[in-house]
């Protein structure tokens, strides 16, 4: 008896091994930056295009592009982009496939990057919460997710520092607003957030996330809308800068 739930033990072992080979035949984990197939210690992103991406190296320097482009329009202790956006590369592969093909890991593991480079910055300490980039409730119902959510939880678990999700409210779609002067933009972006329960942040220091930097409008009404309601401090950090 012990000798026949032995085999068949084994026989099962061996079924299941065969038909994860197969999954992986017919399915391979590809890259999300490159689309080629990764190496069974790989995950998400291949270790050529994780070495291959355009850093920014913008952590390291106060006066980076992203600060310059904030200066005189919020107060912000640092402002950074870990990337530089850059289109039919890599780095649209990865923010395309984090954007609409549902792929959060790749967020996940881009904030997990970006948090080791938080970490080793001199210029973002003493950060008590992070909080990203809403976007509105009924973009995120049809998408199923909030891609800064997934860039947030992936910095604060570098840094083991608490992310409040809810914290920051859309109020309305700004699609339309792309074809609008950037003065009208930032008129209307201030109208758009809202601060759910401010008492949890007052007199703290915020990381405010974003995915992709481009005329810093949203940051800029998100960060405002935060030192209204009293924080301490703000520091900001996306994943990618257009430039
Ligand atoms: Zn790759």
């Amino acid at each position: 008896m012990a000798v026949r739930f032995f085999i068949l033990t084994c026989f099962m072992q061996h079924l299941k091994r065969l038909a994860n080979d197969l999954v992986g035949l017919l399915f391979p984990n590809l890259c999300n930056g490159c689309g080629l197939s990764l190496y069974a210690t790989e995950k998400v992103i291949c270790t050529h295009c994780l070495y291959d991406l355009p850093y920014t190296d913008f952590h390291r320097y106060a006066d980076n592009r992203v600060a310059k482009q904030l200066w005189g329009r919020l107060p912000f202790e640092a402002a950074m982009a870990m990337l530089y956006f850059k289109k039919n590369t890599k780095i649209q592969n990865l923010i395309h496939n984090l954007k609409y093909k549902g792929k959060t890991e790749v967020g996940y593991k881009l904030g997990n990057l970006m948090g080791d480079k938080l970490a080793g910055s001199e210029l973002y300490k003493g950060i008590d919460y992070i909080v990203p980039v809403p976007l509105h409730p009924k973009k995120e119902r049809a998408r199923g997710y909030n891609q800064s959510n997934c860039i947030a939880d992936g910095v604060a678990e570098v840094l083991g520092i608490p992310v409040h999700k809810n914290l920051l409210v859309r109020k309305k779609i700004t699609e339309t607003q792309t074809r609008k002067s950037r003065f009208i933009r930032y008129e209307n972006m201030l109208a758009v957030f809202e601060v759910n329960e401010p008492g949890q942040v007052v007199n703290k220091h915020v990381l405010l996330i974003d995915d992709v930097i481009t005329t810093g409008a949203t940051l800029e009404a998100c960060g405002t809308a935060l030192i209204n309601v009293g924080i301490n401090k703000l520091s900001i950090a996306g994943l990618a800068f257009t430039q």
